[in-house]
């Protein structure tokens, strides 16, 4: 745990009691500060009273004794409109904020410039950020990862010099971070996302912009240039004299990280020089992948490792769950657990892997449905269709891609394992990316992940 004394004998008020809020109340009472603490979910008030925190009326307390008031990231800041404890605060002039803004304060009073790696975009947060923590571990490095991969932030052991904190990042978090400060400031990309609890897209490109222009004095901004809204933020990190490294995998760059066939190349005013080769590397397949990796290498370039140690670690980077995850093979038959792609910009990320895809979708769709993948339809044998999306879907494929109606996943993954080892393809791959999201069958995408990955290894003959 990292103990929380900026605010000794101070009185905080605590909204939020999930995991994270939890774990604030005993980090700031661990460092002398008086803790109030409260939620709307009567479960998660009895759970925080049950873990001894001191639970209080935020409606009834006198503000004026408060410092500050630490916001869980679930609940709304600005929008659509402010939770009620924001307006309790604002009215009495107490700011606002996150347990990563207690931890940089924390950090700026006990170990100013510790190694602080943050991470975020609109897509590849947790994967670039396992990343980046598992390359520094095999380098030998003192690690603590966590933020918004799931591990709250103040659970971990307390910055020092010789420890590198790496930590994911929402926009939600960032908002409310003022005090955010990273060495290493990483920000992967910038899509459309959010807009209910940012409003517009440029106010969420402006949340996102925070995070690398709060980087220190001597850290490194490290921005993915593919998309408008990031160029735009490298522009102006670049005029304010900022120490910047741009990434593409798209364009050659003078200066910056770019990704050319399978290698990482590193082009400097010395020259270009191949960082690392992502050809083979299965748990980093992907143009997207390919983004996280160059990313993570850079940061790991800013933090002074070798190309020696950057290839090692991404070559043993087992990747994360439930994305482009490999879970069993079954003759020549491969299985993958995309099970995160709970969108269509995800699924096309993985359809475009593989060719001689029995791709296994469905769930709750989103908005537009599964037209804009049409041009990954040519690498599809046959889809497996699951969910309340399947009347839909069935008629966006209708013609295009043969497929069949399983309803439930069990289903699906008899029929599509069966078909791919009938077929006698070379490599056939047997893909849940739903682009759904999961809640008509389940509770989450992990536990559809799971399912998914027990019903394949319950399979006769499969490999490991
Ligand atoms: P996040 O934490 O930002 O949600 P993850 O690393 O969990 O991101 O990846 C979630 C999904 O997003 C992946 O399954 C993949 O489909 C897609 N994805 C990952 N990295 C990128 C990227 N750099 N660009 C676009 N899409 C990506």
């Amino acid at each position: 745990m990292t103990p929380v004394t900026v605010f000794s004998g101070r009185t905080v008020a605590v909204f939020g009691l999930g995991k994270s809020g939890r774990m604030t109340c005993q980090a700031l009472i661990a460092g002398g500060a008086r803790v109030v603490a409260a939620d709307d979910n009567a479960a998660s008030l009895a759970e925080a009273a049950a873990a001894g925190i001191p639970i209080g009326d935020l409606r009834t307390i006198d503000w004026s004794t408060v410092a500050v008031l630490v916001l869980a990231p679930g609940a709304p800041l600005t929008h659509p409109a402010p939770h009620w404890a924001v307006l309790l605060a604002q009215r009495a002039n107490v700011p606002v904020i996150g347990d990563i803004d207690l931890f940089c304060r924390e950090r700026a009073k006990s170990a100013p410039g510790a190694p602080f790696v943050a991470i975020t975009g609109t897509n590849g947060k947790s994967t670039t950020t396992a990343l980046v923590a598992h390359i520094l571990r095999s380098a030998g490095r003192d690690v603590q990862m966590g933020g918004n991969i799931g591990v709250p932030i103040l659970s971990l052991e307390p910055s020092s010099r010789a420890r590198v904190h790496v930590i994911e990042m929402s926009s939600f978090q960032i908002d409310l971070a003022p005090a955010l400060d990273p060495t290493v400031g990483v920000l992967l990309n910038v899509s459309e996302d959010h807009l209910d609890r940012h409003g517009t897209m440029e106010n969420y490109a402006a949340i996102k912009e925070r995070l690398v222009a709060g980087v220190q004095g001597g850290g490194i901004a490290i921005v993915g240039v593919d998309d408008d809204w990031c160029r735009a933020i490298a522009d102006r990190l670049e005029k304010q004299c900022r120490r910047l490294v741009r990434i593409s995998v798209h364009q050659a760059l003078v200066q910056g990280v770019t990704v050319e066939g399978n290698r990482i190349v590193a082009a400097t005013e010395r020259g270009r020089e191949t960082v690392a080769e992502l050809a083979g590397i299965s748990s980093l397949r992907g143009v997207h992948n390919a983004q996280n990796a160059a990313c993570a290498a850079a940061a790991m370039l800013a933090l002074g490792l070798s190309p020696h140690d950057i290839q090692q670690g991404l070559r043993s980077f087992p990747g994360l769950a439930h994305r482009m995850e490999e879970v069993g093979r079954r003759g020549a038959v491969l299985f993958v657990n995309d099970s995160k792609a709970t969108n269509v910009d995800s699924a096309a990320v993985a359809l475009v892997c593989f060719t001689d895809i029995f791709w296994i979708l469905g769930g709750k769709a989103k908005t537009g449905g599964i037209a804009s993948l049409t041009q990954f339809f040519p690498r599809v044998a046959k889809a497996y269709l699951i969910g309340e999306a399947t009347e839909e879907f069935a008629a966006t494929l209708e013609g295009r891609v043969p497929y069949v109606r399983c309803g439930t996943m069990d289903r699906a993954v008899v029929a599509a394992a069966f078909d791919a080892e009938s077929s006698g393809l070379a490599a056939p791959v047997v893909l849940l990316s739903p682009a759904c999201a999961s809640f008509d069958q389940y509770r989450n995408f992990e536990v559809r992940g799971d399912a998914f990955r027990k019903l394949v290894q319950a399979l006769p003959g499969k490999r490991p």
